[in-house]
């Protein structure tokens, strides 16, 4: 990978080499450095059928810089990856879950606690939920 060590993931020979090189991809065209913050450990805690012990997915922070919102980053993220979460304390969740032909990609947003998640789908209804909450 041109932008990430091996050492950023708990264990890189396990981890989607599609995701892999989306994330490189992404963080190429972002311009700003990642921090990755949870990848494929088993031993944290993340939401039932969660894509991260299968290698599918990682947690990150964007470095904050002035030439990068958050606007840009889910438009972004969402041309990279199947499925993009973002929380309250500016921590992204990308992933890059099979998706079967017909199937929409996957977003969300919320607070932290996991109950106070919601999830929205791509389609008009989702969209204007978040570009609602974007705006806040
Ligand atoms: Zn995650």
């Amino acid at each position: 990978m041109k932008y990430f060590n091996d050492s950023e993931f708990y264990n890189i020979k396990e981890m989607n080499g599609i995701l892999l090189a989306q994330l490189d991809a992404f963080r190429e065209v972002l311009s700003v450095p990642l921090i990755i913050t949870s990848s494929n450990s088993p031993s944290q805690t993340h939401t039932p059928n969660s894509m991260h012990p299968k290698g599918f997915a990682v947690d990150c922070v964007v470095v904050p810089n002035k030439e990068v919102n958050t606007h840009y980053i889910w438009l972004l993220a969402l041309c990279y990856f199947n499925a993009v979460g973002y929380y309250s304390d500016e921590y992204w969740h990308f992933d890059m879950r099979p998706l079967s032909p017909g199937q929409p990609k996957l977003f969300w947003y919320g607070l932290n606690q996991p109950e106070n998640i919601e999830y929205f789908y791509s389609g008009s209804h989702g969209l204007n939920i978040l570009i609602q909450g974007i705006k806040t």
